[in-house]
């Protein structure tokens, strides 16, 4: 533990899932952290995150497990069906052989929830001092230390910063300086409703995802059941930027016009979506400069097909602190640690989210292909995801992680 009295803070420029967690984690550590969220409060956006066992190992570190269990879902399985035949590609288990295997549960929980417990946290540490409304515009390593002045005109010293502000990060124009992130062309449409507006042939409590051509729709129990959560993406030159802003209803449904009925129909029961254009940047492995670096999504951004950006943001910032403390007042040796430690992995889930993109979306021969291949998958056998679910050397060893009781829905 570090002697916390009278030490510059570390200034965490971001207050999301990755910028409050870091503070959460540096304030275990004994260490002062001051956080600028450009927004007026700390609040996430009105959808559903996925939480796979290696987030729960870090929500063991963290002291968060039973309080992510009083808010998130548990689903009982991951069904991938064939939007065009409406049939079955595959059926995977999230039951006691999943849990031997990985030793940590699979859960989806709403953004706010999630937001909202590590918030929490933070405000029970009084080595954490959050302010909002302080977007951060000029930043400068003094050699000594870190300043950041807002475009507010506030000025806030620190011993170091951390980088946490997201896909259009500042800080990372700072140091890397590789201008806009890449634009996928696709475009994800979310929406929540309460479960009792969802058809009641669909209240499953699985993880549906319907892979279409250049199209998918998934869909989740949110909430302990409460909440249906539902993300459609589909491939779209129309847009450049764009995020938190309203879909065009007409186009989505002209983009799966030729999908099957169940899909069309699922699709209607939305007034209202929220749209994003994905991003993504290639890997790097600089990402630190002196004394500042980056985390989360201003690290590494990746697509949400394996639904882990949220998910290393998290495990980053447990891998930080943990670097931090074994290398002493060091920060820049610290920083440089850190992003060793952490560049290959999020690099290989960054690549290999746009490959589970390319598969979800497969048409022709590579539908089929991906139909035959997939269907020879189990969690226990043919496919094996213990190179993302499974302990890291970087990270603290967690042994065990309780398995909460599968989500129950009312019929
Ligand atoms: C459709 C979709 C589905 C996804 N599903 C999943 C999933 O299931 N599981 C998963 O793990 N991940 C998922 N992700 C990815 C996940 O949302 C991100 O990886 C995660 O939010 C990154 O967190 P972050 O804290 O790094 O960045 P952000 O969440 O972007 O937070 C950045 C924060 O910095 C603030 N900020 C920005 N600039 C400044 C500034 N200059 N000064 C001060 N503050 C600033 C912002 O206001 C924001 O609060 C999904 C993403 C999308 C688009």
């Amino acid at each position: 533990m570090i002697e916390a009295a009278s030490k510059p803070p570390i200034l965490v420029v971001g207050g999301g899932i990755g910028g409050l967690t870091t503070a959460l984690a540096l304030s275990h550590k004994g260490i002062p952290v001051q956080v600028l969220e450009q927004a007026e409060e700390f609040k996430e956006i009105g959808a559903g995150i996925q939480l796979g066992p290696n987030v729960f190992r870090m929500f063991e570190v963290l002291g968060l497990t039973q309080r992510m269990f009083r808010w998130a879902a548990f689903p009982e399985g991951l069904e991938l069906r064939d939007s065009i035949t409406a049939e079955t590609i595959v059926n995977m288990k999230i039951d006691a052989r999943f849990y031997e295997k990985y030793r940590a549960p699979y859960g989806v929980i709403h953004r706010a929830d999630l937001l909202n417990v590590i918030l929490e946290a933070c405000r029970k540490s009084n080595l954490i001092k959050l302010a909002t409304s302080q977007k951060v515009a000029t930043i400068d390593d003094t050699g000594s230390g870190v300043v950041a002045k807002t475009e507010a005109g506030e000025t806030y010293m620190g011993a170091a910063m951390v980088g946490c502000d997201g896909l259009w990060s500042t800080v990372r124009q700072h140091i890397v300086g590789d201008g806009k992130p890449v634009v996928s062309g696709h475009i994800a449409y979310r929406a929540v409703l309460p479960t009792a507006d969802w058809p009641k042939e669909y209240r499953l409590p699985k993880m549906i995802v319907w892979c279409g051509e250049k199209t998918h729709l998934v869909h989740y129990p949110l909430r302990r059941g409460e909440l249906f959560n539902l993300v459609v993406v589909f491939h779209s030159d129309r847009y450049e930027e764009g995020w938190d802003t309203y879909g065009d209803p007409a186009e989505l449904h002209s983009r799966f016009r030729d999908k099957c009925e169940p899909v069309r129909t699922l699709l209607q029961k939305v007034n209202a979506w929220k749209m994003w254009v994905l991003c993504d940047r290639p890997p790097i492995k600089d990402w630190t400069k002196g004394r500042i670096t980056l985390l989360g999504d201003a690290a590494h951004p990746m697509l949400q097909y394996l639904a882990q950006g949220g998910n290393m943001a998290i495990e980053d910032a447990v891998c930080l602190a943990e670097q931090i403390e074994a290398n002493g007042k060091d920060y820049e040796a610290a920083f440089r640690k850190y992003q060793d430690l952490r560049y290959l992995r999020t690099a290989r889930v960054q690549l290999m989210a746009r490959v589970f993109g390319e598969v979800y979306h497969a048409s022709g021969v590579n539908r089929e292909l991906r139909n035959k291949v997939l269907a020879e998958w189990t969690v226990q056998g043919g496919f094996d995801m213990s190179w993302l679910y499974g302990e890291q050397p970087e990270l603290p060893r967690v042994d065990n992680v309780p398995m909460p009781a599968p989500t129950l829905l009312d019929a």
